[in-house]
């Protein structure tokens, strides 16, 4: 089968990875094997090309915001032509004390699509079957695929960082994942601020309705009840922490922070403010967050690229050139 294949971290957008045939992944007891239709290209990704996160296998596929259909391996659930999703976590052990407790997203043993495992950079992907989640219909493949991790991940982070109805809450950094959070904060009449760097975003985040953009630098004129940073810069998470009310909260969706740079706590945190990272996602935030997508009738923006072209696709993504989300098409 076609793949696009990781060998060594670079940080040339040319030679992130390499088009290649693989043979095609063998059927596994409690898995499935997909048809890939769209993988969304994840920032996550991007970290993985270029080194910021270890690599923890001589050759990879990357990608894990996977649409397919389900061609072997199949089970009462997902019978054979089942339209599912993929997203990062791609298995647990069922095992660890955070499994027994409801924490399965910090599993101590966890499986990663497209990083400790082979992703949907690729024509077939073999898959757990208990963490390939089967699609509604009324969203095509490229539409359904940022949903996988930027809206899971987006859901969780809004979760994370405690936000109740009405609240005013502000989103630092506007790609994927803020974009598909903002309706669901509008569907909790939360009103919405908006800091950002590229233009495009800007432009993205008012015709979404926020009720104020900024940008990266600028700090919202009101004080904020939460706020989630999506940009990869500790820098970005001090600006939002200097919005914040006292007992407020800033979750941090973000895999990898260039780092933290040091900061005032007696303005910026006494009062219990807090910061939390967003770590992975369970099966629980999958379900509840495409259900509620269903519902709200969410639809990213987005960008699709041949398989041929996931440098290009992953270039948007660093560059910030892809309109909404970047997703590739086998
Ligand atoms: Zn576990
Ligand atoms: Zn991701």
């Amino acid at each position: 089968m076609k793949a696009a294949i990781f060998d060594t971290a670079r940080t040339d957008p040319g030679s992130y990875v390499r088009i290649g045939e693989v043979p095609r992944p063998d059927l596994e007891a409690g898995h499935v094997l997909l048809r890939v239709v769209a993988c969304g290209v994840c920032r996550t990704d991007l970290h993985i090309v270029e080194g910021d996160l270890p690599p923890v296998r001589p050759q990879l596929i990357p990608g894990h915001q996977i649409v397919g259909e389900v061609v072997d391996g199949q089970t009462a659930e997902l019978p054979l032509g089942t339209r599912v999703g993929v997203s990062w976590m791609g298995g647990v052990d069922g095992e660890c004390r955070y499994c027994r407790h409801g924490m399965e997203n910090l599993c101590d043993n966890p499986t990663f699509t497209g990083y400790t495992v082979n992703g949907g950079y690729a024509e077939y992907a073999l898959v757990r079957a208990d963490f390939a989640f089967p699609l509604p219909a009324g969203l095509d493949d490229v539409h359904v695929a940022p949903l996988l991790c930027a809206g899971i991940i987006g859901y969780r982070s809004l979760r994370v960082a405690g936000v109740e109805h009405g609240e005013r809450v502000g989103l630092f950094g506007f790609g994927s994942s803020a974009s598909l959070a903002i309706t669901i904060l509008q569907s909790w009449n939360c009103e919405v601020y908006v800091a950002t760097r590229g233009a495009g975003h800007r432009e993205l985040a008012s015709s979404l309705g926020a009720a104020w953009v900024g940008k990266e630098d600028d700090t919202p004129p009101v004080k904020l009840d939460r706020a989630v940073t999506f940009a990869p810069s500790g820098k970005v998470v001090v600006s939002a922490l200097a919005s914040l009310r006292k007992g407020g909260v800033v979750a941090i969706n973000a895999i990898h922070l260039d780092q933290m740079p040091a900061f005032d706590y007696d303005k910026l945190l006494w009062g219990e403010r807090q910061i939390r990272s967003v770590a992975n996602m369970t099966r629980e935030d999958a379900r509840q967050f495409l259900a509620i997508a269903h519902s709200l009738n969410i639809r990213p923006q987005v960008t699709a690229f041949p398989l041929d072209e996931a440098n290009r696709a992953l270039a948007a993504v660093k560059e910030e050139t892809a309109r909404g989300s970047a997703v590739i098409v086998p």
